[in-house]
């Protein structure tokens, strides 16, 4: 990324994008996530609003703002949401304020949302939306992902293996599909949408005088 920066293109101002990254669970997204988090400052995680309890470990208002149903109906009506579903009972939902100013400011932000986010994200906003999904490598990797998590029943595998595939079947509906079968080697290719994504002429802001500048007599 360090290296990516010195490029005169990166320095010139943008406006920020949307970069969804959606997979069935076991295919690494997770991993990715982190990892472009971790490396690329110019990115940051778009945090959901959700009613689903807090799992150990996560912290309010980084991982999710955990909400009661009164307060994520309230911000529904009040049309807060980007978009939102309710997924496995709970509901999630993308704030609009802090994005939309962030976009402005060339800031980019990461989004892990499924399917049903991903075409409400897109129809509200085409064009500052990247769409990216990772699949595993094959089905037996998948299923060794989600069966070596625990020792849980053999139903409850077989519930994970139904969901996963059912994830897997909306792969169309991204502009973008990564498979996930060396972790360093995917994030890499994530990486590189990201790069490319930005250099977009539409989304260099900042072209138009720096053109200009370079044509002067
Ligand atoms: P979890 O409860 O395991 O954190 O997430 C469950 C599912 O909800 C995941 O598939 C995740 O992608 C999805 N999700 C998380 N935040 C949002 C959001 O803001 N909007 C939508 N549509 N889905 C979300």
């Amino acid at each position: 990324m360090a290296e990516a920066s010195k490029h005169t293109g990166d320095t010139l101002q943008r406006r920020g994008l949307m970069l969804i990254l959606s997979s069935p669970s076991g295919a690494g997204k997770t991993t990715i996530s982190r990892m472009l988090l971790d490396r690329d400052p110019q990115i940051s995680l778009s945090v959901s609003a959700t009613t689903r309890p807090k799992r150990p470990g996560e912290v309010d208002g980084v991982h999710y703002h955990f909400v009661d149903s009164a307060t994520f109906d309230r911000m529904v009506d009040a049309d807060e949401f980007y978009e939102w579903a309710s997924v496995f009972g709970h509901c999630y939902g993308t704030p609009k304020s802090q994005i939309r100013a962030g976009l402005k400011e060339g800031r980019d932000f990461l989004f892990d949302i499924d399917w049903q986010g991903t075409q409400q994200l897109y129809q509200k906003d085409q064009q500052d939306v990247v769409r990216v999904f990772i699949l595993p490598p094959s089905i037996e990797e998948l299923r060794r992902r989600l069966t070596g998590r625990g020792t849980d029943p053999a139903e409850v595998i077989q519930a994970r293996m139904e969901r996963a595939r059912a994830e897997i079947s909306h792969w169309d509906g991204y502009d973008y599909v990564v498979v996930n079968d060396d972790v360093e080697e995917c994030f890499g290719k994530v990486a590189a949408i990201l790069h490319a994504e930005r250099m977009k002429r539409a989304r260099q802001t900042g072209l138009i005088g720096f053109v200009r500048e370079l044509m002067r007599d």
